[in-house]
């Protein structure tokens, strides 16, 4: 999968991107990603990026010109017109859902912001999509497309050693992962539990889905709506939310 960013920062994002796993998987060519100056495209000698926003306010805004033309020399390298995302607070939430239909995609374009954002028109003009990494506000969409490509990365084959490594973890399945343990099997007092050490798969296996229906409901029981869950797992649930009520009501 290749996966171009149109940024200010290139160069950082490079460097964030060239370690462990992803890094192993650039390497490897299962992984294409690529890092675009928008700066080099601006038409003043300054090679100015942004200015005043128009009807006065706060900060400065990016300019459409130069964003337009590094997303047309991308088009043009790639021979066609790739998925532009753009990076912002007021996108939908990223969801491990929406990152997995887009690790199925051939390329991917990321538009990160900066200052106040971008000027509209141009979002108006390419953008397809617009994603935010959560409800809060950062300085520059660096760091969302770097976690965008991140989660959508691992969920490219090849890039985990096993498809399992993704699908047993926290939100594949909308629900949360069990507890993870290594070595020593006593650590400063405390045991890993028992089952771990038995070598006896069904019983792990089974222990790991009732931990994980345990924490996904102490945790996030909203996700738990979205879970496939069978008729035994529905009631034991029932049973440890009415044990859970009991804990937390006053005598
Ligand atoms: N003025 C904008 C607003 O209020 O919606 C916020 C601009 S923010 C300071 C600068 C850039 O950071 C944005 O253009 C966007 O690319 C990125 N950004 C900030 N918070 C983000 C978030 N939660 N998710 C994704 N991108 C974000």
């Amino acid at each position: 999968m290749r996966i171009d960013l149109l940024t200010l920062f290139p160069e950082a994002c490079d460097r964030m991107m060239a370690e462990s796993i992803i890094g192993r998987a650039r390497q490897r060519g299962i992984l294409d990603l690529r890092f675009h100056q928008i700066r080099d495209y601006t038409e003043n000698r300054q090679k100015q990026v942004d200015d005043y926003p128009y009807g006065g306010g706060m900060g400065m805004v990016m300019f459409a010109q130069p964003i337009a033309d590094c997303f047309r020399a991308v088009c043009e390298d790639l021979g066609h017109r790739p998925h532009l995302i753009y990076l912002s607070p007021q996108g939908k939430t990223l969801t491990q859902q929406r990152a997995r239909e887009l690790a199925q995609l051939p390329d991917l374009c990321l538009l990160c912001g900066h200052y106040e954002g971008v000027d509209e028109r141009v979002l108006d003009a390419l953008v397809d999509e617009q994603i935010s990494i959560g409800d809060y506000v950062l300085t520059g969409g660096e760091l969302p497309a770097l976690v965008l490509t991140d989660c959508v990365a691992r969920m490219i084959p090849g890039v985990l050693s096993d498809e399992q490594c993704f699908t047993e973890e926290s939100h594949f399945s909308s629900l949360l992962e069990y507890p993870q343990y290594t070595r020593p099997a006593v650590w400063e007092g405390r045991e890993v539990p028992e089952v771990l050490l038995t070598g006896h798969h069904a019983n792990i296996a089974a222990w790991r889905r009732q931990q994980s229906l345990l924490r996904t409901l102490k945790h996030r029981p909203d996700m738990l709506e979205h879970a496939e869950l069978t008729a035994k797992e529905t009631a034991f649930l029932e049973e440890q939310k009415q044990l859970l009520a009991d804990e937390t009501s006053p005598i």
